[in-house]
């Protein structure tokens, strides 16, 4: 069985992160509500980020986590699969963000790998050469647009890479087993049971190989990775994030 781990950010009493994002571009929240079908949840997703950079007008900037009723967001997702030119089936989920991350940096001195959104992380050069080094599968990068904040103004800037996970690791499979209900017709919401999980892990027979993936809902909130991965990528060697055992994850998950 391949054993995986979560990776999460940590600064194990080091200094804070140094990264924060500048503006983000995307869809926003859907309030499920007003049409035929909806089915009433309120929810923004937040994992994922087209890298695709839209045409300048064609998208909107949105506050995390700013809902908006169904019509809405449907008249959006209109207007953005045409800006990018994606199929008409193409699921746009609600909190999918688009184009390049921009950040600010406040300090030269920056963690080998920074966390400045929800969804994922960015890479220093020294961090990037390793993973690229070991051959590590199950993501794309996205060059990151660095902005100085007022005290770096006649400074140096750190280069940053961000680290699209595109792995997947389909449904975990979790004691007691998941219990799938059908996706909304209008918003993909696929509603799940509160449970506490005892146990997490990977069905090979679902997972594309990748040694960085993410699970299907209710654990896409979550970043994995192999043995491979952490063997590869040692905690003792950089700085900015920490591996937790699934058992861990369900633990800290159950306190929640
Ligand atoms: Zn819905």
């Amino acid at each position: 069985m391949t054993k995986i781990y979560r990776i999460t950010r940590a600064f194990r009493g080091k200094m804070p992160s140094s990264t924060y994002i500048e503006r983000e571009l995307g869809m926003p929240g859907i309030k499920c509500e007003g049409l035929a079908g909806c089915c009433g949840a309120t929810w923004s997703d937040a994992v994922a980020r087209i890298a695709t950079e839209p045409p300048p007008g064609t998208c909107n900037a949105y506050e995390f986590g700013a809902c908006v009723p169904a019509e809405v967001f449907l008249k959006q997702a209109e207007k953005t699969r045409r800006a990018l030119n994606l199929p008409r089936d193409y699921e746009l989920r609600p909190g999918l963000n688009l184009g390049r991350l921009h950040i600010k940096c406040s300090s030269m001195k920056t963690l080998a790998m920074e966390w400045p959104a929800l969804f994922g992380f960015i890479v220093r050069e020294d961090l990037l050469d390793a993973i690229r080094r070991h051959g590590l599968s199950g993501f794309e990068e996205s060059e990151v647009i660095v902005k100085r904040a007022a005290n770096m103004l006649l400074k140096p800037i750190p280069k940053f890479t961000e680290i699209l996970v595109t792995g997947k690791g389909g449904w975990a499979v979790t004691d007691p087993p998941l219990i799938i209900k059908p996706a909304c017709p209008v918003c993909g919401w696929v509603e799940m049971e509160e449970t506490a999980y005892s146990t997490l892990s990977l069905d090979e027979s679902q997972w594309d190989g990748s040694d960085i993936f993410r699970f299907n809902h209710p654990f896409d909130g979550y970043i994995f990775v192999t043995q491979r991965w952490m063997d590869a990528i040692p905690e003792s060697k950089f700085d900015g994030f920490r591996y937790e055992t699934t058992d861990e994850m369900l633990l800290a998950r159950s306190k929640v």
